[in-house]
């Protein structure tokens, strides 16, 4: 009776200790895919970015206070990625 009660708890002891690997895996993997997805969104942010011609445009000004005078409230947004105005500067 005295072993089927250490062999009981022993029993209980690794299955505790499986459960806590289980946890532990778990919560590691679920903060590599936040971290891996993180990742992947700045890089998607970055290209799209990228994509935004207006330093190389002739109508850009790189003044704060006016920066194209064309389009001037979608200069350097999202906005200008496929903007009718573009043209390229002769300065690049
Ligand atoms: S004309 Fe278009 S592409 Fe050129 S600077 Fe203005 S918003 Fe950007």
């Amino acid at each position: 009776m005295f072993q089927f009660a250490i062999h009981s708890a022993n029993l209980f002891q690794s299955l505790l200790l499986q459960l806590r690997l289980v946890g532990a895996f778990s919560v590691l993997g679920l903060c590599s895919w936040s971290l891996i997805s993180c990742i992947m969104d700045v890089i998607t942010q970055a290209k799209k970015m990228h994509q935004i011609p207006c330093s190389k445009c002739r109508f850009f000004t790189g003044d704060y206070r006016l920066k194209c005078t064309v389009n001037p409230s979608v200069a350097n947004t999202e906005q200008a990625i496929d903007c009718g105005d573009y043209r390229e500067s002769q300065n690049s």
